[in-house]
């Protein structure tokens, strides 16, 4: 029997995606897996989906509730490990897409971690302070009955920071009765977070553009880039190109989409944006449309904001040398189809954006053994398990002649299915 994203009775038919073009890409897979595929259904089935209901009592006296969610995707090389988004999107068909993905992640990079991910259906900017801090205390007082420095550990993802990793660890520490600063990660350094994580997403997209870039010979010195989402992996990931001499000639964020072919100031557009909360307003490039946003020429474009963004239709009209997914999912199968025959070079998220969870795995190392690196040498580590990955990536889709995403999900899937393996089934 194979599974497809129908065959799970608590998903809705009718609203199959982003959980549809994981299996899509898990079934690319199956022929490079020689015997393993035998265990590849493994990974078409979360292991664990908890839905939890979050109430609490808003700033007006009113009960409110909202739907949160966590999903462990994979256990077979360690626990869990992904981030908890708040957005108004988020269902539970999302959040096990992004738990799959954080299987194939982990496993691509060789960190000892399964793959997990949550998130509360809500739009973060519709509450207070207080409401929020409400809010990430009950989600994870529920959550807890999974959660743990050695069953699942949740950080940042859209929607949620350093600070409701904050609230995290102390609701968590408190339900306990000890302090465990090991159940998240993307903490404030202050209470054992570790130097470097917040901008280590956007650190490793530019790393894996840099790898990219060498092999294919479309140096980031002097590059075009346009970004699209400027949050914490793409307003980092636009700052290091331009450090690095590359021009930023397009940005987008939620509120507006503005271009300017000399190159934008970045560190403008950033302070900008920390004083305005977004882009709108920023006068240091013009308003363009939506579409021709799409089609500006440049050497490499970064989505970096939702899934599901580089549609076909995208796809057809881009108008890049190398695509570099800083988001999760951005590109759908068929797109990605498109950009192949179009010989678009696709950097795929579970290799472009995993420089944020690399530096979670150091900062829950730190965590344990209480003993805390210096930025260079987080930096320096991130940098040698980037390009080592990069490496082996690389040479797979050359060995097998395949897209750098199937190489990917070809290393990944060997790993996990190898310990599901050798674990055997219990009973
Ligand atoms: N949310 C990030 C991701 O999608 C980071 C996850 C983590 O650090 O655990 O990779």
């Amino acid at each position: 029997m194979t599974t497809t994203h129908a065959s799970l009775s608590y998903l809705d038919p009718a609203r199959p995606e982003p959980w549809a073009s994981f299996i899509e890409q898990i079934d690319r897979v199956a022929p490079h897996l020689g015997k393993l595929s035998h265990w590849l259904e493994t990974l078409k089935r979360p292991k664990r989906v908890l839905i939890v209901d979050v109430p609490i009592v808003r700033d007006d006296g009113s009960i409110a509730h909202y739907e949160g969610y966590r999903v462990q995707h994979n256990l077979s090389r360690g626990p869990g490990k992904g981030g908890v988004r708040f957005h108004p999107a988020v269902s539970l068909n999302e959040v096990m897409a992004l738990s799959g993905w954080m299987t194939i992640k982990n496993a691509a990079l060789g960190l000892p971690f399964g793959g997990a991910k949550g998130g509360i259906r809500i739009d973060p900017r519709a509450f207070s302070a207080a409401e929020l801090e409400r809010i990430t205390r009950r989600y994870t007082s529920e959550i807890g009955i999974v959660i743990g420095p050695d069953k699942d550990i949740p950080a940042p993802d859209v929607g949620t920071s350093e600070q409701t990793m904050a609230w995290m660890m102390d609701t968590y520490s408190v339900n306990v009765g000890h302090t465990a600063s090991g159940v998240v990660t993307g903490k404030p350094v202050a209470l054992g977070g570790s130097l470097g994580r917040q901008e280590a997403t956007g650190r490793g997209v530019f790393i894996a553009a840099r790898e990219a870039g060498l092999r294919m010979n479309v140096p980031v010195t002097g590059a075009r880039v346009v970004v699209q989402g400027f949050g914490n992996v793409g307003g980092v990931a636009a700052r290091i190109f331009r450090e690095n001499g590359a021009k930023v000639i397009a940005l987008q964020d939620a509120e507006a989409t503005l271009a300017n072919p000399a190159g934008i100031d970045i560190p403008a557009a950033l302070a900008h944006v920390a004083a305005n909360g977004s882009l709108a307003g920023f006068d240091g490039a013009q308003p363009v449309s939506e579409d021709s946003f799409w089609r500006i020429d440049c050497e490499y474009f970064v989505p970096a904001a939702l899934e599901g963004r580089v549609t076909p239709a995208r796809a057809r009209g881009l108008r890049t040398k190398i695509l570099v997914e800083g988001a999760n999912g951005p590109t759908t199968p068929a797109a990605d189809d498109i950009l192949r025959d179009r010989f678009i070079l696709v950097i795929p998220d579970v290799l472009a954006n995993a420089g944020g969870v690399t530096v979670s795995y150091f900062e829950w190392v730190q965590d344990f053994s209480s003993f805390f690196w210096t930025e260079d040498e987080i930096n320096a580590r991130l940098e040698s398990i980037m390009v080592k990955a990069f490496d082996a990536i690389w040479r797979m889709a050359q060995e097998r002649k395949v897209s750098i995403r199937t190489a990917a999900f070809i290393i990944a899937c060997q790993r996990v299915l190898a310990a599901r393996e050798q674990r055997g089934l219990y009973p």
